[in-house]
């Protein structure tokens, strides 16, 4: 009878039962993406979207750990798909005539950070992205930058590093950057698929 128990002896009791059958609160099987690989994912999914020719990026902006904003790169809506002819400068750079990173001043993309930045000024959520974090497929450009310090974020949480970054800049805003783990995201990827 548990009434004959004291505390002590039930807490030995449960843990010889974990010691033996695993935890039995949290099995060991049950795995699920850090809050920084589940909103890394979010900006993996918003890249699906972009109809940009040359790089396909996606961007999400979390606070509290929620998602505020999401972006993804291309023209702007109502403008002919980048893919589509949309924006010279991208096709340029598709026929090898321009470098990476270069005529940037000449895209009519709007790059995934951007999208994310506008998307807090279309839905007036300037108050929500003070201190808060943004997510990018890659480590944001020199624009995209500036706009992330004019609105407050205080984190950066990137995949993959991108020629036209400004990291003295960055690193005198306050703001830190993280790379985080890709192999982990495309881990998390297959499982999506398999569950
Ligand atoms: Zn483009
Ligand atoms: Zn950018």
């Amino acid at each position: 009878m548990i009434t004959n128990h004291t505390f002590l002896d039930i807490a030995k009791i449960l843990s010889s039962y974990i010691r033996e059958y695993g935890n039995i609160f949290m099995p060991a099987q049950f795995e699920r993406p850090s809050w920084d690989d589940y909103f890394m994912l979010q900006a993996e999914l918003a890249k699906l979207r972009s109809n940009c020719m040359t790089r396909k990026v996606g961007a999400v902006i979390v606070r509290d750990h929620r998602q505020i904003a999401t972006g993804y790169n291309g023209t702007p809506p109502g403008i002919k798909n980048c893919f589509e002819g949309g924006c010279k400068r991208c096709q340029d750079r598709m026929d090898g005539k321009i470098k990476s990173g270069a005529s940037l001043d000449r895209c009519l993309c709007n790059h995934a950070e951007a999208n994310a930045i506008m998307h807090c000024a279309i839905l007036g959520i300037e108050a929500g992205s003070k201190n808060a974090i943004l997510y990018s497929t890659f480590i944001p450009c020199l624009e995209c930058s500036k706009m992330a310090i004019t609105i407050g974020i205080k984190e950066i949480m990137c995949l993959d590093t991108y020629p036209e970054t400004d990291y003295d800049l960055i690193k005198e805003s306050g703001i830190t950057i993280k790379l985080l783990d890709k192999d982990k995201i495309q881990y998390w990827t297959k499982t999506l698929l398999n569950l």
